[in-house]
């Protein structure tokens, strides 16, 4: 039921450049339905056979991760408690229903509380709550989250010199990274606003999974006005792309993240001979947070060949 390896795919990009590059697209959105992208690798080492506890987790409330968890958890039977951060919003989204209709139980906290996710403090009096539970922090981050990204690297079995994701919590960014040969560099796409804070955390991550590579560059300047924020030239360049590989992407990562290198592309930051990949990681179930605050139109939406 998992497709993996996720395939690797070819795409003919001379409509932006006369250079000689190459660009490949790493299908992780194809991996499964429900447990798509980057989130079933990172949770794949807290589903290991024979593990049988309880998991709580952290997320917003259209979270991919905590989407891609409630099935997981359904999945290999584990009870799975979240934390959402739920200010202001309706915590009866698709989302959170599907969530709640895989067996999910939900705790909406305030900004404030959600804030406390990796105070130690907070974490003591959570596992006190939930005494034989596993916690899993936000977005997967840890070490386990990362060894499941960086087989990602191993399945591609070709020359590359630089590889491109988006980034949230790292988690994906930092196992990338540590896979990588000193030729190679990371390039990593922040979703969210004054995404700078992150560098530490790649540099722990790093740590962490014992690699000194120092091949990667974080790019903070692609969010278009912060997580989750859209413009009009973000959904043509969609649209476009949709078009023309009929390959869709997401409103949050993927899509900011492609417009982002091909900018670069056509700018010409990149050198002839060069092979970049650029990971997609799924998130399409993200769009009917969109569609449901109305903040794209349905006609737009079958333009895309969603319903
Ligand atoms: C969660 C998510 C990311 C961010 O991954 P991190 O490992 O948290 O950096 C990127 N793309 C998509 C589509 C996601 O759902």
């Amino acid at each position: 039921m998992f497709i993996l390896p996720s395939p690797l795919l070819k795409l003919p990009i001379q409509q932006l450049t006369k250079q000689n590059i190459q660009l490949s697209i790493k299908r992780d959105d194809l991996i499964h339905p429900n447990l798509s992208g980057n989130k079933w690798r990172k949770l794949k080492y807290y589903f290991a056979s024979g593990l049988t506890q309880p998991i709580v987790s952290f997320g917003g409330a259209y979270s991919n991760h905590l989407h891609a968890l409630a099935y997981a958890g359904h999945y290999f039977k584990r009870p799975v408690h979240a934390i959402v951060r739920a200010d202001g919003i309706d915590p009866s989204n698709e989302t959170l229903n599907d969530c709640q209709a895989l067996g999910m139980t939900i705790e909406c906290v305030d900004r404030q509380t959600y804030r406390q996710k990796n105070n130690p403090t907070y974490l003591n009096e959570l596992q006190a709550k939930h005494p034989n539970a596993c916690i899993i922090a936000e977005g997967g981050f840890g070490a386990d989250g990362m060894k499941g990204v960086a087989e990602l690297v191993s399945e591609l079995d070709c020359d590359f010199s630089h590889i491109i994701c988006p980034v949230g919590s790292a988690t994906t960014f930092t196992g990338i990274i540590s896979q990588l040969n000193p030729r190679q560099q990371a390039i990593g796409i922040a979703a969210l606003a004054k995404a700078e804070y992150l560098t530490a955390d790649i540099q722990l991550g790093l740590t962490q999974l014992k690699s000194s590579n120092d091949n990667w560059i974080l790019d903070c300047d692609q969010h278009l006005g912060g997580f989750g924020k859209i413009t009009p030239s973000l959904l043509d360049f969609i649209e476009d792309f949709y078009q023309r590989y009929q390959i869709l992407l997401d409103p949050i990562y993927t899509g900011k993240m492609m417009l982002a290198l091909f900018n670069a592309i056509q700018a010409g930051q990149f050198k002839d001979g060069d092979h970049i990949i650029a990971v997609h990681t799924g998130g399409l179930q993200g769009w009917r947070g969109f569609a449901q605050r109305e903040l794209v139109s349905q006609h737009y939406l079958a333009k895309l060949g969603i319903n």
